[in-house]
């Protein structure tokens, strides 16, 4: 199909509203069908067509894989089995020895990665604060050869500048990776910040629907992504044709998706700021966020994640959790229903005690991921969730466990 409507370019919103459409010739169809085929023909011995064994590479996956480029504007992705898959791939780029730079509080499972992979030698791991400029001349110094980018990070929506980070990435020959997981290139696209790789839970908004476990890399040239295609095929990780199949889908209703997730968030982040029962809000959009201007340069919205601390500590999150009815208490974001997490026994429970009391994730701290429900039932849910937080947090008894 043309990429062009008469001379002007399409944008990637229709392009993504209409990624392989016509592809099938043989029957016409509108949709691209799916191809679940293992293996493909060979015209003769050693004769090679486009495609032979799915692991290496698949018509449905590929489709997948040139949609969210083409959303990241890069040169081209693979699709893995899963985001730490895709992660696993990236880190393949380091050697023993190399300097891996990532943050305190990046994704529990990508700190547990990192951590056992530096323990057995696979390379060597140092966390820092990335939003502190401090950071900055520290990996001056200590010349990493990865830069790993979370931002907004989890669970404190804390904001590295992209720009910052890929040009000192540069200026010291280390690959810049941004995981752009929590915000999906509707609301950033790192590459355009320098960033080399984008890797991506495709489990999240990519996908959208909470039925897909999946990931991505994408990369900013052609170099890169020989590489991590060769690794992607040679680990065995890319991503199941019907996984593929399904995020293409998910893709399909991204920047639809996107505007009422942001709607509902921005309203949920209202309630939250005006009620007594929390202490502090966690969410860039909030002009006293400490990386508010930071976002507003390198991000086109501002996400429906929201983190948020009880002023009442542990006891005020089980009130608050045993009242909500619209959020539900499980892990993962980015779908098209809204979810409660309480990182410290959740998604952060692979840290070890003291990492994530260094990393600020304290007894009280809930992360929203803000659904595409009516605003109006989120919001009145909430209400009456934090209505049985505040009876709690009275006590003082529960004053003393806020940050314990
Ligand atoms: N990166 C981020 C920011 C995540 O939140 C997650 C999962 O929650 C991952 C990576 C890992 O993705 P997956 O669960 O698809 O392996």
């Amino acid at each position: 199909m043309s990429k062009l409507n008469g001379s002007r370019p399409l944008s990637t919103v229709t392009r993504t509203v209409r990624a392989g459409l016509g592809a099938d010739t043989t029957h016409r169809a509108v949709m691209p069908p799916i191809h679940l085929s293992t293996n493909f023909f060979f015209d003769a011995p050693g004769v090679y067509g486009k495609y032979d064994y799915t692991r290496t590479a698949n018509p449905t996956r590929d489709l997948s894989a040139e949609t969210i480029a083409e959303l990241e504007g890069g040169c081209g992705a693979v699709v893995t089995s899963s985001g730490m898959s895709a992660i696993a791939v990236a880190t393949r780029l380091l050697s023993a020895g190399d300097l891996l730079l990532a943050p305190r509080d990046c994704y529990g499972g990508s700190y547990r990665l990192f951590s056992a992979e530096a323990n057995r030698g696979t390379y060597r791991v140092e966390f820092v604060d990335p939003w502190d400029p401090e950071s900055l001349q520290l990996a001056r110094e200590v010349r990493p050869r990865m830069i790993w980018i979370e931002t907004p990070s989890n669970p404190h929506l804390r904001i590295t500048d992209i720009a910052a980070w890929a040009r000192l990435a540069r200026e010291i020959d280390a690959i810049c990776v941004a995981d752009n997981t929590f915000l999906s290139p509707v609301n950033q696209r790192p590459l355009e910040f320098g960033a080399d790789l984008v890797v991506h839970s495709t489990t999240k908004f990519l996908n959208g629907h909470s039925d897909v476990v999946g990931g991505t890399v994408v990369a900013a040239n052609e170099d890169l992504l020989e590489e991590v295609a060769w690794w992607t095929n040679a680990m065995g990780v890319s991503g199941a044709p019907f996984d593929s199949y399904l995020t293409l889908r998910g893709m399909r209703t991204l920047h639809a998706r996107s505007r009422v997730h942001e709607e509902n968030a921005l309203r949920i982040v209202d309630a939250l700021a005006r009620s007594d029962a929390v202490a502090r809000v966690n969410h860039p959009s909030l002009p006293d966020h400490p990386g508010h201007d930071v976002a507003s340069r390198q991000q086109t919205g501002w996400g429906s994640l929201i983190s948020f601390e009880l002023r009442g500590g542990r006891a005020a999150v089980d009130a608050f959790v045993d009242g909500i009815e619209h959020f539900a208490l499980a892990e993962s974001l980015g779908g098209v229903e809204s979810l409660v997490t309480h990182p410290w026994t959740m998604t952060h429970a692979s840290m070890d005690e003291p990492a994530r009391v260094a990393a600020g994730i304290g007894q009280g701290l809930l992360r929203l991921s803000v659904g595409i429900e009516a605003a109006e039932d989120l919001e009145a849910d909430l209400e009456r969730a934090l209505g049985r937080a505040a009876a709690v947090s009275t006590t003082p008894a529960a004053a003393a466990t806020v940050l314990a």
